[in-house]
């Protein structure tokens, strides 16, 4: 509907029209008729609020056409308010027998002219107001749904959320509520399997789902992709149901993928708090059990917020450490029970931090893993290690242990790597037995066919790969005859089961075993005590790698390690 009332000036003359239209454009919008013809066809084809129409027109004039609007239906509504000529009363009475409200006289004067138009206009006016404000209302509403809501799902939005999240929770001060963030694992995986659309199906089904879930007492909302969030009152929030009944939504529709939500609990104690921090919170629950296999939800602790911040400063720092070579290469000897010497050694990385101090890898590599950055720093430390190795052939005169170094599983995805590795090794006057390749047992269990191919490469040109952390993951012992490894390192959670139990130790028998017939052999991970080294040796084991004989030492005072044992077997021959 248009802003103002249609109003329409039927006069032959020009001024009239001019005149007229300048004193009421402002109110209204004006259309103009030269006669009675031309005034019928535009109220025919145009919806017109009132019309002002000259009594004395050439051809039909002002009362025929007043005679014809009132038989007409679509005119007969429309009201007229008449010009008459001064003193031409008996126009004036005819004009009003046919139903004319009101009239105008000439010398118009504006002032007169709105008033009378106004009052013709009358309850008419009042009628088109209330309509043109309920068109606005109505638009308003409109606006502000599609304001707030999530085009694909209906539910509102992030902004929107915020907004009634608080509301709600500040209006009812007696009920705790929680805000429980939901995340699809992969869910681009689902994209990019199957079609953009299921994906939305996807999505649609959840958003059909948890208002189901939170009912009159709570709202819900999705915030981008795959992230719903809702507010729910604490004692109508049972996960374990919510993700059980949302499996099976989402199992209904027949995809053929493990499809499957996390969630992020953040219990709500103060409701004044913003529910932007709220939501940031119940996310970061959500981001430490994302993936998992076991684990579906999690509550936020303060503990969360704590290891996020120290994540973020790792990631922010991670470039100019590299830069500013504040990564070290720890080495950590492997022992030969038989001969009692150190006969290898795994490089193992240390970020000497400016302001936090030491980092152990557990607390960066992860991180690196999942934003990449793993690669570089790699690449970084298997040149430290082939420098390390050049500097034993300058000083002994020949390389006196071989290091292993770790291979991220990143690294994989690197068409070049093996040839990276060749130039390394060329660069520094090596050769391929002289740097040792760990790779993690899960690395495996990836894309078993791709590395097992990539392993055969290194191998033909002379590299040695060891599996690491072996036992610790999802291998079976059958898997090992399809690996072509020449060392399985046993993961530590074996040596430190070993004596304790009857069951690791017939495992820990059947491996050494087993990996003697395959030609493997094996180092035993993490020997911290006598009583383990004797229960380990018991059972076969050759090499191992501890705390009871050495942790790892900075480089330059494992090569004063190396130079001890080189002084002491050069005595005793
Ligand atoms: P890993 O390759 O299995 O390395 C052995 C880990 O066990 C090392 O931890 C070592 O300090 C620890 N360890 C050795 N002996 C004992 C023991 O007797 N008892 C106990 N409790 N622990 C022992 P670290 O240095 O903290 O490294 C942890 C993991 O981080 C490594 O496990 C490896 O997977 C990864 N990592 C370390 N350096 C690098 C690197 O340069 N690149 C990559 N991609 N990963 C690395
Ligand atoms: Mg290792
Ligand atoms: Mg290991």
């Amino acid at each position: 509907m248009d802003e103002k009332p249609v109003l329409l000036i039927v006069t032959p003359h020009e001024e009239d029209r001019d005149v007229l239209s300048r004193y009421l454009k402002e109110d209204y919008e004006v259309l103009a008729a030269k006669d009675g013809n031309e005034a019928l066809a535009t109220m025919g084809s145009e919806q017109v609020d009132v019309a002002v129409v000259a009594l004395d027109m050439p051809g039909m004039d002002g009362i025929e056409l007043m005679t014809v609007m009132k038989h007409t239906e679509t005119m007969s509504e429309i009201p007229v308010l008449a010009i008459a000529n001064q003193g031409d009363h008996d126009s004036e009475t005819n004009a009003v027998e046919m139903g004319a409200t009101d009239f105008i006289t000439k010398p118009y004067h504006p002032t007169v002219v709105r008033h009378r138009v106004r009052n013709v206009l009358g309850g008419h006016e009042n009628e088109w107001r209330k309509a043109l404000q309920s068109a606005q209302d109505q638009k308003i509403m409109e606006m502000q749904h599609s304001m707030e809501r999530d085009y694909l799902t209906g539910l509102y939005n992030r902004e929107a959320f915020y907004r009634k999240a608080a509301e709600l929770m500040q209006t009812n001060r007696d009920v705790l509520y929680d805000i429980v963030y939901f995340d699809i694992s992969c869910f681009k995986v689902i994209n990019d399997l199957f079609h953009m659309e299921t994906g939305n199906v996807v999505l649609n089904t959840a958003g059909f789902y948890f208002p189901t879930v939170v009912g009159d007492f709570g709202i819900c909302a999705r915030f981008e992709a795959d992230h719903f969030v809702i507010c729910i009152p604490d004692d109508k929030m049972d996960i374990e149901q919510i993700l059980e009944g949302l499996d099976k939504s989402i199992q209904s529709l027949g995809i053929n993928h493990n499809i499957r939500f996390f969630a992020g609990i953040y219990h709500v104690e103060d409701a004044f708090l913003s529910v932007d921090r709220m939501c940031d919170w119940a996310h970061i629950a959500l981001n430490k059990i994302k993936g998992s296999y076991v684990t579906r939800y999690a509550y936020y602790d303060e503990s969360m917020w704590e290891i996020m911040v120290r994540e973020q400063t790792l990631v922010r720092d991670m470039e100019i450490g590299l830069y500013e070579k504040q990564f070290c290469i720890y080495m950590q000897a492997i022992y030969d029970l038989k001969h009692k010497r150190v006969v290898g050694a795994e490089a193992l990385v240390r970020w000497l931090h400016p302001t936090i101090g030491t980092v152990l890898p557990a607390y960066f590599i992860p991180l690196f893993e999942s934003n990449g950055f793993i690669v570089r720093l790699d690449r970084y430390v298997w040149e430290a290690v082939c420098q390390f190795i050049k500097e034993q052939k300058e000083r002994f005169g020949k390389v006196m242990v071989p290091v292993s170094v770790n291979v991220s599983r990143l690294n994989f995805y690197n068409l070049d790597l093996l040839q990276y590795l060749l130039g390394l090794v060329e660069k520094y006057g090596l050769e391929t037995w002289m740097l040792k390749l760990e790779i993690t047992e899960t690395a495996y269990m990836d894309e078993p066919e791709k590395i097992i191919s990539v392993i055969k490469e290194f191998r033909a040109q002379g590299f040695s790969v060891l599996m690491d952390d072996f036992g610790s993951g999802h291998s079976s012992l059958s898997m090992l005859k399809n690996l072509p490894v020449d060392v399985l390192k046993l993961d530590m959670s074996f040596t430190h089961e070993a004596g304790h139990s009857h069951r690791v130790n017939t495992i820990l028998k059947f491996i050494m075993q087993l990996s003697q017939e395959l030609g493997m052999e094996v180092i035993v991970e993490g020997v911290e005590t006598k009583q383990q080294l004797d229960v380990i040796a018991e059972l076969g084991c050759k090499e191992i790698q501890g705390y009871y004989f050495s942790r790892p030492l900075p480089a330059d005072e494992f090569m004063k390690v190396l130079e001890e044992q080189d002084e002491r077997e050069k005595a005793s021959l």
